[in-house]
């Protein structure tokens, strides 16, 4: 028989060991599976807070539907019936710019009366079908590549908020390439981003799409109860393979595969397969005695820490009607604040009838002092923050903070070299797998894409060892 060990009860753990079990079941693999995760609960960033008829969540709000693995995740573990899409007022998103929200220009006549850029900006923005392409081989930040394809104005005003809204980052350190790689091969195939888009929507037939400029494409997608449904649903279905409060302290060697040690009670587990599905630095400690140089790359990969301040309101409160996704706040602004998501506009029933949820996000690579304040600090900021932006005075009726000292792995420059680094590492360490939203791709959608790989090369590892 063989034994698969899975370390973390993420979406990426949760997700691999499903894609794993599905693979050795059909493949007629006489096999044991487990699930070590450290806290009392599956889930990792996914959790929520439920009170008073608000839902709140700590971490991600939804998956997008753009993608196909998450939505194929949901169908196979029968819970299609209970998505929920994201309200059609959502695909309108805000940037807080000069005093004032400006929605994103969802059309080019909407870009040019748009007043989010002057008018020598738009045009520098056109030149974008002139500016010289990325070197050969390189690896540019998101700014520089920002700077010379859409010049500095849109660069800060349109690409920093972006920035902010995926990875809470600093666009002068995050590399291009790491980040949003679909950008960086559109460049280096159309030598363009504006003809990528013409010939891209040619090819399409002009299919209507419901995001801006900036905004992601395809729409936000959760569930009634919250996107916890996911990762207990996962949960449910690994029953006593799941072992929670079972921390990874340590692991090595044996003869045919690998030792896991665990601080507190859970009893040591030999295993044929481990896969760590931790984030990079959790993963490296219990790595130091098997192989030190890993242990330390992993060290490498930094993050940046998040608060999430949400705060519930009666509706009454606000002069203006939140009317989108919420808004996002560029670095040039220099305000405490990176954004702020209206959640109840997103999806209505995470506020009670006549309220309204806000989550705004504190903190990020530029300002990580401040994710790391009291809660009480955190929530007299946040209002300060949104009296001053959306003019709401009110004492909330609803409060509740997350903090997230590790939120999101940062694709700094020279992440593509620490993953090549990491796999020549991890080729000297068969049956060693390494995965979590560290590495290829910071979303859920990445997190469920990753674990059909993974399962894939576990499958095929364990084929060769038969
Ligand atoms: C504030 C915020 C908002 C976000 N919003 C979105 C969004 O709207 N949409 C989206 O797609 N993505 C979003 N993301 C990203 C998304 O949350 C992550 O991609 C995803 O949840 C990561 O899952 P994971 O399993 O890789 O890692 P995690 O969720 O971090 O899971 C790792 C697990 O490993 C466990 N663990 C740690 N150490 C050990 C150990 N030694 N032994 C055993 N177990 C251990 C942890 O307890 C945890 O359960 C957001 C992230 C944050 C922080």
């Amino acid at each position: 028989m063989k034994k698969v060990a899975i370390v973390g009860g993420g979406i990426s753990g949760l997700a691999t060991a499903f894609q794993i079990s599905k693979r050795l079941r059909s493949a007629g693999c006489d096999h044991q599976l487990r699930v070590f995760e450290a806290q009392a609960h599956v889930g990792g960033k996914i959790g929520a807070a439920r009170r008073d008829g608000f839902l709140c969540e700590a971490g991600p709000n939804g998956f997008l539907d753009s993608k196909p693995s998450t939505l194929e995740l949901c169908d196979e573990l029968g819970l299609t019936g209970k998505l929920l899409r994201s309200e059609d007022a959502a695909s309108r998103r805000y940037i807080y710019s000069r005093g004032q929200l400006h929605a994103l220009p969802g059309s080019p006549p909407a870009f040019f009366r748009s007043k989010l850029l002057d008018l020598p900006a738009k045009l520098r923005i056109v030149g974008e079908l002139w500016a010289p392409p990325s070197a050969p081989g390189s690896d540019p930040t998101v700014a520089e590549f920002g700077r010379r394809r859409l010049g500095p104005q849109a660069t800060a005003r349109l690409l920093d908020p972006m920035v902010s809204g995926v990875f809470a980052g600093d666009p002068e350190r995050l590399s291009l390439g790491s980040c949003f790689p679909r950008i960086a091969e559109l460049e280096a195939q159309y030598k363009s981003l504006i003809r990528a888009m013409l010939a891209l929507q040619f090819k399409r037939g002009a299919r209507r799409s419901n995001a801006g400029p900036a905004g992601p494409g395809g729409t936000l997608t959760s569930f009634a109860d919250g996107l916890s449904v996911l990762p207990a649903t996962l949960a449910e279905r690994l029953g006593e393979q799941l072992v929670c409060a079972a921390p990874l302290h340590s692991l090595q060697r044996t003869g045919h595969g690998y030792r896991l040690q665990f601080q507190g009670a859970a009893s040591d587990y030999d295993c044929d397969v481990a896969v760590l599905a931790l984030q990079a630095c959790d993963a490296s400690a219990p790595l130091r005695a098997l192989d030190e140089g890993l242990a330390g790359l992993l060290q490498q990969f930094e993050y940046a820490p998040v608060a999430v301040v949400g705060l519930g309101y009666e509706q009454a409160a606000f002069g203006r009607s939140l009317d989108g996704f919420g808004f996002l706040v560029p670095g040039e602004e220099q305000r405490k604040i990176l954004g702020s998501l209206w959640t109840s506009s997103i999806f209505a029933q995470r506020a009670p009838e006549g309220h309204v949820l806000l989550r705004t996000l504190v903190g990020g690579a530029r300002n990580p002092q401040l994710a790391t304040l009291s809660e009480a600090d955190l929530v007299a900021l946040v209002r300060a923050e949104l009296a001053a932006i959306l003019g709401v005075a009110a004492t909330p009726v609803f409060a509740q903070v997350f903090t997230w000292p590790q939120a999101i792995c940062q694709y700094t420059v020279g992440h593509r070299e620490r993953l090549s680094q990491m796999d020549r590492h991890l080729s000297a360490l068969p049956g060693l797998f390494i995965t979590g939203n560290a590495f290829r791709g910071v979303a859920l959608n990445d997190c469920t894409r990753n674990a059909a790989l993974v399962a894939e090369g576990v499958a095929e590892y364990l084929r060769q060892l038969a």
